[in-house]
């Protein structure tokens, strides 16, 4: 059996060696390093493959988001509401503009920001919500923009997991997540579904004036050479990630597959156990693109579990264990307890196998098996 990874990105990558090294080689020659055509060229695919107007790359997924914010135009003092389960850049970049952020709980199926929270969390001072689409599944987008237009609040979507996943709206069509709210952000890091060779994210957004206002904030704020309007960033995706993501994202549709293929077996081998709860997901198979496939342990064993999975040689993840409400950078006193029993649970009874687009049969057996003789099964 080849050795278990939690993501295993040097399989991937033999499959796209050629092109990769190709193009690695022809930026070298052009020495065009930054802004060159493979930026551009990415840009206008990624586009196309999202249905987008437009995409705005740039250094990291953490700046993504900061300069979606930067570009609303969220002044300090704005409250800004976002999941208390997920990954610590997005509350970070709230803080770090002097936004409020604003923690609520989530759904204990999905995972995902509960509308029912947010609706209680907004004041006088809200300005916008951040659904993050956690572990490769959207949150509920309906009811988030029928709350952001009720309020009249921007809404950021946080799509650094779930990039090429889709949300059934109830309003009869299939969006892209990342392609709902005012403005997107996502993230390239290696190990995300579609994954640079080093670091790299994305702003998209659907709002020409935004996008235009945006292009000049990545750009140490200029519209025009030498000529300052606003504070900016310098915040930039280089060519060589470009070429990187040019050769995986024709792959992307393939890749999602993969994972979902992979999650469809370890659900088979664990439904009906009644200490594993599978991840949930909606009934059509492309809305949930598996960036991780996480099992809630209900009996109150999982670190034992973990424990076990480390003796074995099976690599795990806790996404998260600890809850951003009671991160010390985080700590505010507007935040109670009973505010939020979902996430206080979910932070003892995640786990996350691995998952990748790689796993094969004989790794998949392995590790239920390991698992379901944990249990005893
Ligand atoms: C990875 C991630 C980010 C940050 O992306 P970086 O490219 O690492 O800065 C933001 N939000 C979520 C939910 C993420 O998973």
């Amino acid at each position: 059996m080849k050795k278990i990874q939690m993501v295993d990105l040097k399989v991937q990558y033999e499959s796209i060696k050629d092109q990769v090294n190709r193009s690695f080689e022809e930026i070298i020659d052009s020495t065009a390093f930054i802004n060159g055509p493979e930026v551009q060229k990415f840009q206008k695919e990624l586009e196309n493959y999202l249905g987008v107007k437009h995409v705005i790359p740039c250094a990291n997924g953490t700046d993504a988001l900061q300069i979606a914010m930067m570009g609303l135009g969220l002044k300090p003092g704005d409250e800004v509401i976002t999941a208390d389960f997920t990954f610590a850049a997005t509350v970070e970049v709230i803080a770090l503009l002097q936004l409020t952020p604003v923690l609520v709980d989530v759904e204990p199926d999905t995972f995902n920001i509960d509308p029912e929270a947010i609706k209680k969390a907004i004041t006088s001072k809200t300005k916008a919500i951040v659904p993050v689409h956690l572990f490769g599944q959207a949150a509920n987008m309906d009811a988030i923009m029928e709350i952001a237009k009720e309020h009249n609040l921007n809404v950021i979507e946080d799509n650094a997991q779930a990039i090429g996943g889709n949300f059934h709206s109830i309003d009869g069509n299939v969006y892209k997540t990342g392609t709902m709210g005012d403005v997107s952000a996502t993230s390239f890091f290696p190990s995300k579904n579609l994954g640079c060779y080093g670091d790299g994210g994305a702003i998209f957004t659907n709002n020409d004036k935004l996008a235009h206002t945006i292009r000049g904030i990545v750009n140490h704020g200029m519209y025009e050479r030498y000529h300052h309007d606003v504070v900016g960033v310098n915040s930039r995706l280089d060519s060589l990630q470009a070429a990187v993501l040019r050769a995986k994202l024709p792959l992307l549709d393939t890749y999602n597959d993969a994972r979902q293929k992979a999650a469809d077996k370890y659900d088979e081998a664990f439904k009906g156990q009644s200490d594993i709860q599978i991840p949930k997901r909606e009934e059509d198979r492309d809305a949930h693109v598996f960036h991780q496939y996480t099992l809630k342990i209900t009996n109150g064993k999982r670190d034992e579990l973990a424990k076990h999975l480390q003796e074995k040689n099976i690599p795990f993840g806790i996404y998260y264990p600890i809850p951003l409400h009671l991160q010390k950078a985080y700590v505010d006193e507007r935040y109670k307890e009973a505010d939020f029993p979902v996430t206080n649970t979910l932070v003892k009874e995640v786990i996350s196998l691995p998952m990748h687009t790689e796993l094969d049969d004989e790794q998949i057996t392995y590790i239920t098996r390991t698992i379901k003789e944990f249990f005893n099964m």
